[in-house]
């Protein structure tokens, strides 16, 4: 039985698993992939406090590390069912089951889908969820860029510094990211802007070859031939093997205030995955400092 299991290994979790190991308690973290997350695919962090670069990468490794040096336990497992038991809370993963006395949720976000056909199948056959893993096979071929937020944005200007043209297709005609970024993409020589308009088809043979795009306004339908498409159209909470145990809001993340407690007694929620205003790294190990916190008074309150 462990003080507590966190779920999920990002940095809302890893920082967690440092908070509960400073204050004494047995630390299991849970990671599906690999520990980082989503900030994994972040090739610059210029907004964490201390250092003015960092990639992804690292940030990740050093917490890792700083957690793991302080005594957190890493099962690489994914999470699959939480239940309670006995008064104990039960995690299940496709290795075997975990109890702790508290659990908490780190679960963050996974890529949203496009929703068209075969978009499944043809990742890493020209889709893909991520420039700045993938745009190097795109050198002075010709990509497209799906969706109107900062990664959105951010991934055309990656794009187009590697390829020899950027389609950036939005489905309305104004940005939700950071105007000083559509101004970067418009000095840009080799960014074509499509606006108000949808992906509605992906033609490919083995590899996708080109894509069919359809303007919202009048119906016009296009087809833009390509090598690669990369999708930046927002994240989902993976929060759906928990909702019997806490509660979602409407778009699925975990309803819970700045304390983290999710209602449930035992559970807390850290990070991506809960509701909340502004989801930055910076607020991702805030929470994980917070849920941690509480976890712990809890445990000791047992
Ligand atoms: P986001 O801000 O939620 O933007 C998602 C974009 O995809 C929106 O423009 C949305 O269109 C579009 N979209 C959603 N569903 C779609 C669909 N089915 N088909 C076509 N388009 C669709 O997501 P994000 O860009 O991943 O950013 C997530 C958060 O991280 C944001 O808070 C962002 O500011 C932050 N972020 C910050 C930085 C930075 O600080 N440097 C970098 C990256 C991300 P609508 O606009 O019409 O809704």
């Amino acid at each position: 039985m462990y003080d507590i299991v966190v779920v999920g290994g990002g940095p809302a979790g890893m920082t967690a698993a440092i908070y509960a190991r400073r204050a004494g308690k047995t630390v299991l973290v849970l990671e599906a992939l690999s520990c980082g997350g989503q900030i994994l695919n972040t090739p610059d962090i210029e907004n964490y406090p201390v250092e003015a670069h960092i990639s992804g990468y690292d940030f990740s490794q050093k917490v890792y590390e700083q957690a793991k040096g302080l005594g957190a336990e890493f099962a690489f497992e994914k999470a699959v069912e939480l239940r309670e038991q006995d008064g104990a809370k039960v995690v299940v993963t496709p290795k075997g089951t975990y109890t702790a006395k508290a659990v908490i949720l780190a679960t963050g976000s996974e890529n949203r889908k496009l929703g068209v056909e075969d978009e499944d199948r043809l990742v890493g056959r020209g889709v893909s969820y991520c420039a700045t893993c993938d745009g190097n096979f795109y050198r002075n071929k010709v990509v497209a860029v799906v969706g109107g937020g900062n990664t959105a944005l951010e991934d055309a200007l990656y794009m187009a510094d590697i390829a020899k043209t950027v389609y950036l297709i939005h489905r309305r005609d104004s940005f939700r990211g950071e105007e000083t970024t559509v101004r970067r993409l418009k000095e840009k020589g080799n960014v074509t802007f499509v606006y108000n308009s949808n992906v509605t088809k992906l033609i490919a043979e083995k590899r996708l070859k080109a894509i069919e795009v359809t303007n919202k306004l009048d119906g016009s339908v296009q087809t833009i031939e390509l090598n690669g498409l990369f999708v930046a159209v927002g994240r989902v909470p993976e929060n759906q093997n928990f909702a019997n145990v806490v509660k979602l809001d409407e778009a699925g993340y975990v309803v819970a205030g700045e304390d983290c407690h999710t209602g449930t007694e035992g559970v807390f929620v850290a990070g991506d995955n809960r509701a909340k205003a502004l989801r930055q790294l910076v607020t991702a190990t805030a929470d994980g400092a917070m849920a941690a916190t509480e976890a712990v008074k809890y445990v000791n309150s047992l």
